[in-house]
């Protein structure tokens, strides 16, 4: 069944979205949240477990304490209140990945809530309330095989894999976020990219979301202006930036089509399809009764000290939208160059280029330019291109003491992302320094004057300007390592005219 979805414009003239979003943070810690076991991606699969994780019969959960740090600061961060007192929750759900048939998660007593994110969209500030932020424990997962779609429909066998179970997860919730009209794709968009620089500034969670280190479900509604907020539908496992944006807009057609056309909203989960960019319906949403929350049994209640939580605020790191602020100015960037340097992920590498000795323009040239276009070509992310900070303000130092020039720097740079080696050794190793020994350049320069007779006249005549001419040509013959400036005063020099 195919429907036609009405214009986006005309959507948001008709209708108010109201968005939410829920976010899963992985946390980084050594350890499982109830256990000893590690944490480290891609083991054999159920090789890291233990009676704990694995749920079995007598076996007790013993919190982790860099786990509820982690959690607090995230929490301090997001500007929340952190409770005094609050309890683990069973919530009861039977998933074959979910070894305890319940998981302990939090419920009506979360560790972290009320605080808020400033974002910024298109220069103007956006104040983002955060409902809550808990902490909970991840699941395993679940591999169908035999199947063509590796869904569980025309699978053969399914395979589970805990290792994942018991792995600490933040969950971050915010308030619904009315008000936002047509920008509501990019607020959403804008929120999950400034959460992620939040939680990767403290350091708690590599927040890799090709991976699922942050995971993200994206609520919508549509309303009539004056009405009551209608039915939401929560997209689940939004696994990029650009994908939050376009599940918010995706559901914004898809709802506005189903009400124009006289029909509900179904308060459901749905999928998020990257290839067609929509969502399909999966299962009805469960309510909270249907979890059955109760406080853990296991568990004693978390208390933590206010003298403590004082200090780990005190120790939060500058945040990263205030850090942009100053880094901008400290750079002379105006907003427009920031934001390319943000989108491109090169803040801390420039950062870094600058503090090894470039300047924040030379930095950002090499960054911005050639190694974006590098990045984008082989597919990688900037900082996997295969050239470090230092190296790239070591070959900016060539440029300055005018052993290479732009062209050769290039060459150079190809060098290192090539893995030959520093900007010096390639540089010597492949003969690619400037020439500027005079000796060795007259003969190139009497070999262009003679061939150009014409142009070597109207030199000697005075018209200086010419020089260009057979400048280019000694370039050509000495394959771009001639210095420029030198060569120019050289053939001055020779026709007489310097
Ligand atoms: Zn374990």
């Amino acid at each position: 069944m195919t429907t036609t979805l009405p214009a986006y414009d005309e959507v948001v003239a008709r209708y108010e979205p109201v968005i939410g979003l829920e976010t899963h943070v992985e946390l980084g810690t050594n350890t499982k949240m109830w256990c000893g076991c590690p944490t480290d991606f891609g083991g054999e699969p159920n090789t890291r477990v233990c009676p704990v994780c694995l749920g079995l019969p007598g076996s007790l959960p013993v919190a982790n304490k860099a786990a509820i740090e982690a959690t607090i600061r995230i929490g301090l961060a997001l500007n929340c209140s952190i409770a005094e007192w609050c309890r683990f929750a069973r919530k009861n759900y039977f998933y074959p990945d979910m070894p305890k048939n319940f998981q302990i998660s939090q419920y009506d007593e979360p560790l972290c809530f009320d605080g808020y994110l400033d974002v910024e969209v298109n220069g103007e500030l956006v104040r983002i309330g955060i409902e809550r932020v808990h902490l909970e424990e991840d699941t395993g997962k679940t591999l169908h095989v035999g199947g063509a779609t590796g869904r569980i429909h025309g699978a053969t066998e399914s395979l589970v894999d805990y290792n994942r179970a018991g792995i600490p997860l933040v969950e971050i919730v915010t308030k619904p976020i009315p008000g936002t009209g047509a920008l509501a794709p990019e607020i959403a968009r804008a929120y999950v990219a400034e959460l992620r620089d939040v939680v990767r500034s403290l350091g708690v969670s590599d927040v890799r979301m090709e991976e699922g280190s942050l995971r993200c479900d994206v609520n919508t509604s549509l309303n009539l202006p004056g009405e009551e907020w209608g039915t939401r539908t929560e997209t689940k496992n939004v696994n990029s930036l650009r994908s939050v944006e376009r599940a918010v807009r995706s559901e914004m057609l898809r709802q506005a089509s189903v009400l124009d056309a006289g029909g509900r909203i179904v308060q459901e989960t749905r999928h998020f399809h990257e290839d067609t960019g929509d969502t399909t319906s999966g299962r009805s949403k469960e309510t909270a009764t249907d979890y059955r929350y109760f406080p853990e049994p296991d568990l004693v209640p978390l208390a933590p000290d206010t003298a403590w939580v004082a200090e780990l605020k005190a120790a939060l790191p500058e945040l990263p939208r205030l850090r942009r602020k100053r880094i901008q100015q400290d750079w002379g960037l105006s907003d427009l160059d920031m934001e390319s340097v943000v989108n491109a992920g090169a803040v801390e590498l420039i950062e870094a280029t600058v503090a090894a000795g470039a300047t924040p323009a030379a930095a950002r040239k090499w960054w911005l330019g050639e190694l974006s276009r590098r990045a984008n070509e082989t597919g990688v992310e900037l900082a996997d291109v295969g050239a470090t900070p230092a190296q790239v303000a070591e070959l900016q130092g060539l440029v300055d003491a005018g052993k290479l020039n732009d062209k050769l720097a290039r060459a150079v740079l190809e060098g290192v992302v090539a893995g030959e080696g520093s900007p010096t050794e390639i540089m010597t190793n492949r003969n690619l320094e400037v020439v500027s020994d005079t000796g060795a350049l007259t003969a190139a320069v009497d070999e262009a004057i003679a061939a150009n007779p014409d142009i070597a006249d109207k030199i000697r005549s005075g018209k200086v300007a010419a020089a260009g001419a057979l400048v280019g040509a000694v370039m050509k013959t000495t394959r771009g390592q001639a210095d420029a400036k030198t060569v120019r005063e050289l053939i001055l020099e020779r026709l007489g005219a310097a």
